[in-house]
């Protein structure tokens, strides 16, 4: 057998810097989970913004194969594939939609698909990681501008546009560390002005911002300036899998072309069944969407972490920002001893020197819960902002 010791060295490297991981089994029971060792947290910490991940399905809808046996292309898409595929579409106002099997799929699939030699890609800093494969994976030219700066975005294009067959404007909606958004109306603008394409990550705006719950291009109105919108049905929607919606000859060229979505086995029939009664319940019960972001508000005007921008305080994503790893670990701890879990993210997901408890809103949890949070948070001397 070969020696993996420099695998362990660096391994080590990690733990004596406080940034190694590992997972860790926990018994999920609605908005709490059990840890390993017995003990009953709530949990802060997960991306179940509607509190959808346990609305099963009415039995009667669910299919009896638990497996798509195939990729969509082969024979792995059925008719219910089709039904949340329009049901999709219809719901963020486009021609079409497309399944993935997640939506890191989406994201770098589409990206390294779409953008090609010869084209540039403009990347916002903070890009998911999913984005960011994305670019690396495509032939384009990958310039990476500075978070949330347009203005950067206009310049190079002033300067530079000549050069490039076509231009993709990147960019998460809501940014997955930070909770705050893109400024997609400005970036629309330097779009058309520049004929560029603008491409957003709605993974954490779907079916929690916007008036349908449809995400932050509704919510800044610009559903129809934003051509291509990819989705996860992982979050919001409590199941699995991604989306891109947008023209039709685009989902059907990545129908075509996309390797992510050729090469891997199509969604499963039971999570796709469990997403078309998600997308209904988004629709029939849109408390839940008001309630989250009812709480985003509260938790951020109590650790007056509130900003000018209504839309981004509504956003159920509350980075505490903590500064060095150990603190952070410190902290994450501390709130666990409380019977909290909100989780600690350090580098290298968030730059060095930033490393932060990243606080998460449910409709699901109770006001007595999100109370009892923010008195942990102040009772354990955790300094934020
Ligand atoms: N984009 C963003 C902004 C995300 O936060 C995530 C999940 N962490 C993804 C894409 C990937 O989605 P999925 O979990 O469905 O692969």
């Amino acid at each position: 057998m070969p020696s993996f010791d420099y695998l362990a060295d660096r391994l080590a490297e990690l733990s004596s810097q406080h940034r190694r991981r590992s997972l860790v089994p926990r018994r999920p029971e609605g908005v709490e989970f059990v840890d390993a060792s017995s003990r009953r947290l709530i949990n802060f910490g997960s991306n179940d913004y509607l509190g959808l991940a346990t609305s099963r399905p009415p039995i009667e809808s669910l299919p009896s194969e638990t497996g798509s046996t195939a990729s969509a292309l082969v024979c792995g898409w059925t008719p219910l594939h089709q039904q949340l595929a329009d049901t999709i579409a219809k719901f963020e106002s486009t021609e079409s939609a497309v399944l993935f099997p997640s939506g890191y799929a989406a994201c770098s699939g589409t990206v390294a698909t779409l953008a090609e030699a010869g084209d540039v890609i403009l990347s916002d800093a903070l890009n998911h990681a999913s984005l960011i494969d994305g670019c690396r994976l495509s032939r384009a030219e990958c310039v990476v501008y500075p978070h949330l700066d347009h203005e950067f975005v206009a310049n190079v294009l002033k300067q530079r546009r000549h050069e490039f067959t076509r231009v993709w404007i990147v960019t998460d909606g809501v940014f997955s560390m930070d909770g705050d958004v893109a400024p997609l109306a400005a970036l629309s603008d330097i779009a058309e002005q520049f004929d560029a394409s603008v491409i957003v990550d709605e993974a954490h705006g779907t079916g929690v911002l916007g008036e349908t719950g449809s995400g932050l291009c509704e919510a800044l109105g610009v559903k129809d300036r934003v051509a291509i919108r990819i989705g996860t049905l992982s979050k919001a929607i409590g199941c699995q899998g991604g989306f891109v919606a947008g023209p039709a000859v685009v989902t059907d060229y990545l129908v075509n072309r996309c390797r992510s979505l050729i090469f891997s086995t199509a969604l499963a029939p039971t999570t796709v069944a469990a997403a078309i009664t998600a997308f209904e319940l988004l629709e029939s019960e849109p408390e839940r969407r008001q309630r989250v972001q009812s709480l985003a508000k509260h938790v951020r005007d109590q650790l007056s972490l509130s900003t000018t921008c209504a839309i981004e305080n509504s956003v159920p994503i509350v980075p505490l920002i903590i500064g060095e790893d150990a603190n952070a670990m410190t902290a994450t701890e501390s709130l666990m001893e409380s019977g909290f879990f909100v989780p600690a993210i350090r580098p290298p997901t968030v730059p060095s020197g930033t490393a932060r408890l990243r606080l998460s809103l449910s409709a699901s949890h109770t006001d007595v819960m999100v109370e009892s949070l923010l008195n942990a948070i102040k009772r354990c001397g955790i300094n934020v902002g």
